[in-house]
C-alpha cells in the first residue's frame, strides 16, 4: 500500500520545504522536490494521492501528558484510551504518552499490567507510558529497573495532594538517585501541597466554597517554591528533571536559572495556561468549576512569560494533561466544597490547533510549533526519529494542516467523551484536514477512518534530550 502526499510545505522542527511524501507500508519512504521525475513516477503508482496544495505537513502530534480513564477522588476521567485516542487522531496527534498509577500500597509492575489492560487493543494511534510512583519503598525502588527494561522510563512524583499521591523529599531525592543510576528521569507535579492544604481548609472554614478558591489556596509562589526544591533535590542527586504541567512565572524563573546553569531540567507547559486564566475559575454559577486542574489557571500576566519561556525554550514542549470531568455529575460533587471537584480538564484534542494560533500571533515560529509539539516531546521521551519527524524510515504518522481554514471549537462538535469545552465559541485559524497513523489515514475530511487497536504500545528509549 502506497500513499503520496503531493504540492504540500513540509515544516520540521529544522525549518520548512516544499516535498512530495512516498509512504510505503507503515513509514515514510522517501521525499522528493514537487515536481519532479521521481515525484510524478509516484503519484502515478500509488494507489492514494492526497493534494496538500496550500497546506503544511507535519509530523503527528505527540502528547506527553494524558490521563485517560484516571481514578481521581471517586470517580475516573471520562475518556477511556479509546474515545480519547480517537479525539487526539481528530486534532493532528498520533501518540500519547499516558500516566499509569502506582496507588500506595501497591506495586510499580501491577499498575503497570493494570494500564496495559485498560489501554492494549483499545487506542486509535501509538501510545507509551510513564509512570506515577507514589509508595516509594525498596520493592517499587527496584521495581522501576524492570519498568525501564518495559520501555516506560520517566517516573512521575508529587509535591501537591498529600495522604495520596505525596511524596517527601526523603522519598523523592531516593527515586531521584534510583533515575541517576539508570540514566531514567523523574517528572515532578511541583506544587507545596502540605502548604496548600492548610491555606484550603481555612478558606472551607471561612465559608469560602467557591471554584476560584481552588486558584487563591494554590498560590503561584507555591509552585515556584517547590520548582526550586525539586531541583536542588535533582542537583543533588544527578537526576534529570521534568517539571510537568508548569503554570507559573515564578516555577519558570527557576526552571531558567537552573538551566543557565547547565542541569537537566526541563519543563512542559499546557495550552489551558496560555490561553485560560484566573478570571475563568471566577465564572459565576459554578461555571468556575470547569477550569479546575492543578496546578490551577494563574492571572493573566502569566500568559506572557510562558510565551517566552516557550520560545527561549526554558520550556521545551507542550502536553495537555487532559484529563476530563463532565461538568455533571462529575464537577458537580464539588458543588458546595471546591476542593471535591475533581481536578482535571478536557485538552488532547486542540493542542495543535491552539498552538497554531501561537504562530498566527507571532508568539513562536512556524517550525516552532511542530518542535514544542512533536519532535521535542519524541526527543525528551525516547521516540526520536521513529517519530516526531518527517523523514525516511520514520514511523507515517503525518498531519496535514489547513493554515487558513477556520473553525470554532464547541463540545457540540468536539469528539473528546466529555460534555463542555473550556475553549467553548473559542474561533480559530488553521484546521486538521488529513492525519496519517503509522501509514493508514485515520482522519481526513470524509470523517474518522481508524480503529480502536491500530495503536501500539511505544516501548520507548532513554531520553535523547539530555544536556
Ligand atoms: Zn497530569
Amino acid at each position: 500500500m502506497s500513499i503520496v502526499i503531493r504540492n504540500g510545505t513540509i515544516v520540521n522542527a529544522t525549518g520548512a520545504y516544499p516535498a512530495d511524501v512516498l509512504v510505503e507500508g507503515e513509514r515514510i519512504a522517501a521525499l522528493a522536490a514537487p515536481d519532479s521525475g521521481l515525484a510524478e513516477q509516484w503519484a502515478a503508482g500509488a494507489e492514494r494521492v492526497i493534494d496538500a496544495a496550500g497546506k503544511y505537513v507535519v509530523p503527528g502530534g505527540i502528547d506527553g501528558h494524558t490521563h485517560m480513564e484516571m481514578p481521581f477522588g471517586g470517580t475516573f476521567s471520562a475518556d477511556n484510551f479509546e474515545t480519547g485516542t480517537i479525539a487526539a487522531a481528530w486534532g493532528g496527534t498520533t501518540t500519547i504518552v499516558d500516566f499509569a498509577v502506582q496507588g500506595k500500597g501497591t506495586s510499580v509492575l501491577s499498575a503497570l499490567d493494570k494500564w496495559h489492560s485498560k489501554a492494549d487493543g483499545n487506542c486509535a494511534i501509538d501510545y507509551g507510558f510513564h509512570m506515577i510512583v507514589s509508595d516509594v519503598n525498596d520493592t517499587s525502588l527496584k521495581e522501576m529497573e524492570a519498568c525501564i527494561d518495559a520501555g516506560v522510563n520517566t517516573f512521575k512524583m508529587f509535591m501537591a495532594y498529600p495522604g495520596v499521591f505525596y511524596a517527601t523529599d526523603g522519598e523523592i531525592l531516593r527515586a531521584m538517585q534510583k533515575a541517576r543510576d539508570t540514566g531514567s528521569m523523574i517528572m515532578m507535579h511541583a506544587e507545596n501541597g502540605i502548604a496548600i492544604d492548610q491555606l484550603v481548609l481555612q478558606a472551607l472554614a471561612n465559608g469560602q466554597t467557591d471554584p476560584v478558591q481552588h486558584g487563591l489556596t494554590r498560590p503561584p509562589e507555591l509552585e515556584g517554591e517547590a520548582t526550586s526544591r525539586a531541583i536542588a533535590l535533582a542537583k543533588v542527586t544527578g537526576s534529570p528533571l521534568y517539571i510537568v504541567h508548569l503554570s507559573a512565572a515564578h516555577a519558570l524563573d527557576a526552571v531558567t536559572q537552573a538551566r543557565d546553569t547547565g542541569q537537566n531540567v526541563f519543563a512542559e507547559t499546557c495550552p489551558q495556561y496560555l490561553f485560560l486564566s484566573l478570571e475563568d475559575l471566577a465564572r459565576p454559577d459554578f461555571e468556575g468549576a470547569k477550569y479546575v486542574a492543578s496546578p490551577p489557571l494563574r492571572p493573566k500576566e502569566h500568559q506572557a512569560e510562558l510565551w517566552r519561556g516557550l520560545r527561549t525554550n526554558d520550556l521545551s514542549l507542550v502536553s495537555t494533561d487532559h484529563c476530563p470531568f463532565c461538568f455533571k455529575d462529575q464537577k458537580e460533587l464539588g458543588r458546595g466544597d471546591f476542593s471535591k471537584i475533581p481536578n482535571g480538564m478536557p485538552g488532547v484534542e486542540h493542542r495543535m490547533d491552539l498552538l497554531y494560533q501561537g504562530v498566527v500571533r507571532g508568539e513562536i515560529t512556524l517550525p516552532r510549533w511542530v518542535e514544542i509539539s512533536s519532535t521535542t516531546p519524541a526527543r525528551m521521551f525516547g521516540l526520536y526519529p521513529r517519530k516526531g519527524v518527517i523523514a525516511p524510515g520514520a514511523d507515517a504518522d503525518i498531519t496535514v494542516y489547513d493554515p487558513t481554514a477556520q473553525q470554532t471549537i464547541s463540545a457540540r462538535t468536539h469528539h473528546m467523551n466529555v460534555d463542555y469545552s473550556a475553549y467553548e465559541g473559542m474561533e480559530l485559524t488553521g484546521k486538521v484536514s488529513t492525519v496519517l497513523s503509522r501509514g493508514r489515514v485515520v482522519v481526513d475530511d470524509n470523517g474518522f477512518h481508524g480503529a480502536a487497536g491500530h495503536g501500539r504500545f511505544l516501548k520507548r528509549d532513554l531520553s535523547q534530550y539530555l544536556v
